[in-house]
């Protein structure tokens, strides 16, 4: 039985609510993540590709053919369709899917394992965990298939190195699983780290670019510090403003001089293909390169740049859930990272497709 108009304008704008709750709930971030539901056997809704959460209309939800992922209208569908439909298809109980990329829950899954044993209070949780493919992919959607129909009583999954989806009959049911889901990770975090991990940025000495000038929004920064920020903008003119992020994730690693390859697909589009950490700090200067969007400093954070202070405070959320993987990962013994080759894809891809977004926003 299908909807009725006024049906189908109701499932959309319950589709806008739930987005903006979970946003609220810190689940959801920019135009990251995806929701669905089911309309009939044949179809679904579906957030459109490349529209932050805030600007939704509901002409914007996109209706989606389940078999061929056919659809109408002016606004592309999330590019994880192929996923949503999957899900449908396994589990005709399925009302409603939420795909977050929820932090506690990504990082646990970069760790290279098949299935997370964790628990929430006294009962014990079983999170399976689909192989990696790059996001968009049969491949992707495949994996997700596969894993569900060999755990069928899971209604949340995470996607190995990008995120979660959770099932429920309705909103409600698929809401909850994404709560139990992030507590339960962060609870199998705090197992393998010894110590909590707080997600989060920590502002340290920030700058922004107005009037061609340079701006401190600390009196007191120090000249060292200025040094690197006048070399990062001398460097790349397209930045306007940097979050100096000194969070305990981000602090953390900057104790370590290393190569800090992408462990999560939003690390290897928003922030680039892999870091240094310099042991001194003469060498921070020598790290500010085109395609990456953090500068490492030894011991005091990183400096996440962006076009202007949204940009950057996303380079620097994401830049912390990342550490967050890399400092479990390294506790862990093992992790899964990201291919060079996929990283490399994956960060022209959304280079691209950025400045197409910007030129339509300008
Ligand atoms: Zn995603």
């Amino acid at each position: 039985m299908s909807m009725t108009k006024e049906e189908l304008l109701k499932a959309r704008n319950h589709i806008i609510e739930v987005s903006r709750e979970l946003h609220d709930l810190g689940l959801l971030v920019r135009t990251w993540g995806n929701i669905s539901s089911r309309v009939d056997d044949k179809s679904f809704l579906i957030t459109p590709s490349g529209i932050r959460y805030e600007d939704l209309t509901p002409e914007m939800i996109v209706q989606v053919n389940i078999d061929d992922l056919s659809y109408e209208g002016d606004y592309k569908p999330s590019s994880e369709s192929k996923v949503h439909a999957a899900c449908y298809k396994v589990r005709k109980d399925c009302g409603f899917i939420v795909h977050t990329h929820q932090v506690y829950a990504s990082c646990a899954g970069t760790l290279g394992l098949k299935k997370i044993s964790t628990y929430i209070d006294d009962t014990d949780i079983i999170v399976p965990v689909a192989p990696y493919a790059l996001p968009g992919t049969d491949k992707l959607a495949q994996n997700v298939a596969n894993r569900l129909k060999k755990y069928s009583d899971s209604n949340s999954l995470i996607m190995a190195n990008h995120g979660t989806v959770c099932l429920g009959a309705d909103s409600a049911e698929a809401i909850y699983e994404a709560k139990v889901l992030e507590t339960a990770c962060n609870n199998f975090l705090m197992d393998i780290c010894k110590t909590d991990m707080p997600h989060g940025v920590e502002a340290g000495f920030n700058s922004f670019i107005e009037d061609g000038k340079i701006v401190y929004e600390h009196a007191d920064t120090p000249e060292r510090v200025k040094f690197v920020h006048e070399h990062i903008y001398a460097k790349r003119p397209d930045i306007k403003y940097i979050v100096h992020n000194k969070s305990e994730a981000v602090m953390t690693v900057s104790r370590r001089a290393n190569n800090m390859r992408p462990l999560l697909d939003d690390f290897a589009q928003l922030i680039g293909t892999g870091l240094k950490i310099p042991a001194n700090q003469d060498d921070v200067v020598h790290n500010i390169r085109k395609n990456a969007n953090v500068v490492f400093v030894p011991g005091d954070g990183a400096y996440c740049l962006g076009p202007n202070e949204d940009d950057a405070m996303a380079v620097a959320m994401v830049l912390d859930k990342g550490c967050i993987a890399y400092t479990a990962v390294l506790r862990h013994g093992e992790g899964h990272y990201l291919s060079a080759y996929d990283c490399f894809k994956m960060n022209r891809h959304y280079r691209k497709s950025y400045s197409k977004l910007a030129d339509i926003n300008k």
